[in-house]
């Protein structure tokens, strides 16, 4: 299939309060956020014309940027609604968004005090991250330790916390594999590169305590529903020797969903109930009314 790039397609972003045309919504090179990674973003998904725990992530938006040092010149009542705005514009029910903000070009050294923040929109078809989703997906073991929380800011889902991201994905890529679980700073388990895992010992949901790793609105959903289906959740430290002990993997983010992890660096796991009680779950859920899916929750 041909790459059609992202900057070459149809349809509407919405930037700094305006809804523009896609191929005119540009930004200069001389752009603080390009050079010193001074961004943050948001992934969401939009199922049947709703936005998945909308405000959840646009909170997040405001939080990773308070993280940084800026603050998002837009309400949340103000991002929500230019989110459904653009899936409207872009006449989609189902699609990815992505909102993204970031310092401009008023000062281009470290020091950017009088930057000008700005956000964007973005909207796009995305099916199931992984294709071959049921069957599971390979992971390596990734060569990066996710930072000590006084190394980098660990809290935001900030653009500079996806380098070493993307060498992690690159290097377990080029190996065959489609993803790689990160360790933290101190040889734990961590994370994927864009996904939360979790490990299912003797019936248990066990998961690693996130403290220098992004706590995913899935993750937590996840939790939810384990809950609610009277599974035990555990959240704790959990060492890479362990994970040869574990009955299934999976691994939770917006874009992965609930996806099934059927190898970690030559181990091997079957998806089995836990898994697919969740897969199934989640699905349900996402679709539901918001008010359906709280009350799912809660139930
Ligand atoms: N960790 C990383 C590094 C991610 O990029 C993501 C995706 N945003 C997640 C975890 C999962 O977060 P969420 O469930 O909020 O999408």
């Amino acid at each position: 299939m041909a790459l059609v790039p992202f900057d070459d397609r149809d349809g509407f972003i919405w930037l700094d309060g305006a809804m523009v045309p896609w191929r005119e919504a540009k930004l200069h090179v001389l752009t603080h956020g390009l050079h010193y990674a001074s961004g943050v973003f948001e992934g969401e998904r939009a199922y049947a014309g709703n936005i998945f725990k909308l405000r959840e992530h646009t909170e997040r938006l405001h939080n990773s940027a308070r993280i940084l040092g800026f603050a998002i010149p837009w309400t949340s009542d103000e991002i929500d609604a230019a989110c459904v705005q653009v899936l409207q514009a872009n006449g989609q029910t189902d699609a990815y968004v992505r909102p993204v903000a970031w310092r401009g070009s008023e000062m281009m050294a470290v020091s950017a005090q009088n930057s000008k923040i700005h956000l964007a929109i973005a909207t796009w078809a995305w099916p199931a991250m992984f294709a071959d989703r049921m069957a599971g997906i390979r992971l390596d073991m990734a060569e990066w330790r996710r930072p000590h929380p006084q190394t980098a800011p660990t809290a935001s889902k900030a653009a500079g916390l996806y380098m070493i991201g993307t060498l992690s994905k690159h290097a377990a890529e080029a190996k065959g594999f489609q993803d790689a679980l990160m360790l933290d700073w101190r040889g734990r388990v961590a994370e994927a590169t864009g996904a939360n895992a979790f490990f299912v010992f003797d019936g248990e949901l066990h998961t690693p305590t996130p403290d220098c790793f992004l706590d995913g609105i899935t993750r937590r959903t996840v939790m939810a529903l384990a809950r609610v289906n009277q599974i035990k959740v555990v959240e704790r430290v959990i060492l890479p020797e362990e994970i040869a002990k574990a009955d299934e993997v999976m691994v939770v983010g917006t874009g992965a969903e609930v996806t099934p992890v059927r190898e970690i660096a030559g181990t091997m796991f079957t998806p089995g109930r836990i898994t697919e009680t969740l897969l199934t779950d989640y699905e349900k859920l996402v679709r539901m009314s918001p008010e359906d899916a709280a009350k799912r929750l809660a139930a």
